[in-house]
């Protein structure tokens, strides 16, 4: 009896501080989940990299002659240290979601390409669609996914690393439909006039990881928003979110924004295009959210209607633009994550409350 206590006791004394150890590699090598919001002057380009070091690109700015959106982009990835994007998603059609992936595509292998479905014609863009149609052929060698809501765009969980899952809400006019209580907050949502463009068909998505939520819609508008959250809440609650079509007021609900309960808003809008003051209002409305930071000022609007100036990445007109991002790193338990305005350096921590 004597002897085999005596073994016992060796066994644990081995595996014990094994055990501890590998906890503390593990813990160790545990990374951020980074998310950049690139300045693409009132276009979009979020830039996610997860603990695993896999990369997802979500629409890639303007097609520029001077390649700018582009270059912008390729200095985002070198500052998360990646030399590829796994995954290129396009939200939908227009020129300040894809006109930059030519371009891109020159300077940084892109693997996997994701969308709502090719367009057979872009009503409200004659102009740019035979460039699109070029541009994206030629990126894709016409090898797309069509997401729908419901789908995932699988990405790898690092070891010791939370639960990270990207699924897919709105795409093509549709919303996720989920079963449950009826949202309240859709009794006095009011609907505007149906959007025939394609900004209603753009892909929006939440990435959840751990406990931390980010909800990028592109640019989809009011009615599919309500689709979303109407009369099941199908969205939130989220912990970060993208302020819908550049923060114009065509989008972003009260209804959308009293759903998600927001913590921390980030608006991709440029100098003169979207930062409209009814967002920032509707925005300053709902109780959760803490901090809105913009991208640009909305040069056109007072000071009052703009985010403090701390939390402006750009504060002049695009003569003066120095193309300054905002960057969020997630701690890698997913508990806390910080944000960094790229013009003063300054960041700020927030804990995950949801
Ligand atoms: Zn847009």
């Amino acid at each position: 009896m004597k002897r085999i206590g005596v073994v016992v006791c060796l066994l644990c004394l081995v595996g014990t501080p094994l055990a501890a150890r590998q906890q503390k590699t593990a813990k160790a090598q545990a990374k951020p989940l980074q998310i950049f919001f690139v300045d693409v002057e009132g276009g979009a380009a979020t830039l996610i990299v997860t603990p695993a070091g896999e990369s997802l690109l979500v629409d890639c700015g303007w097609p520029r002659d001077d390649a700018r959106d582009a270059r912008r982009i390729q200095a985002a990835a070198s500052l998360a240290g990646i030399k590829q994007i796994d995954h290129m998603l396009v939200t939908h059609y227009h020129t300040d979601h894809w006109g930059g992936l030519g371009e891109l595509a020159k300077r940084i292998p892109i693997r996997k390409f994701y969308d709502h479905g090719r367009a057979a014609e872009l009503a409200e863009d004659k102009k740019w669609f035979p460039q699109l149609n070029q541009t994206y052929s030629q990126a894709t060698k016409n090898q797309t996914h069509a997401l729908r809501p419901g789908d995932e765009i699988h990405l790898e969980r690092a070891p010791g690393s939370p639960r990270l899952f990207l699924e897919v809400l709105t795409s093509n006019g549709e919303a996720l439909k989920h079963s449950g209580p009826d949202n309240p907050l859709c009794a006095k949502a009011q609907l505007q006039k149906d959007d025939p463009t394609d900004n209603a068909r753009s892909v929006g998505f939440a990435l959840t990881f751990g406990r931390f939520r980010f909800l990028d819609l592109g640019d989809v508008t009011w009615n599919v928003e309500h689709k979303l959250v109407c009369p099941v809440n199908g969205a939130g609650p989220i912990t970060l979110y993208q302020v819908g079509h550049h923060g114009m007021n065509i989008s972003n609900s009260p209804a959308l924004l009293a759903s998600i309960k927001p913590q921390v808003a980030v608006m991709n809008n440029g100098p003169k295009k979207g930062g409209h003051p009814d967002v920032v209002k509707w925005l300053h409305e709902v109780p959760s959210v803490e901090d809105i930071y913009q991208l640009h000022r909305n040069i056109a609007a007072k000071d009052e209607e703009n985010a403090p100036a701390g939390f402006l990445a750009n504060l002049g007109g695009e003569e003066e633009c120095q193309g300054n991002w905002v960057k969020v790193v997630v701690a890698p338990d997913g508990s806390s994550y910080t944000v960094t305005n790229g013009r003063t350096g300054q960041a700020k921590t927030y804990a995950v409350k949801q």
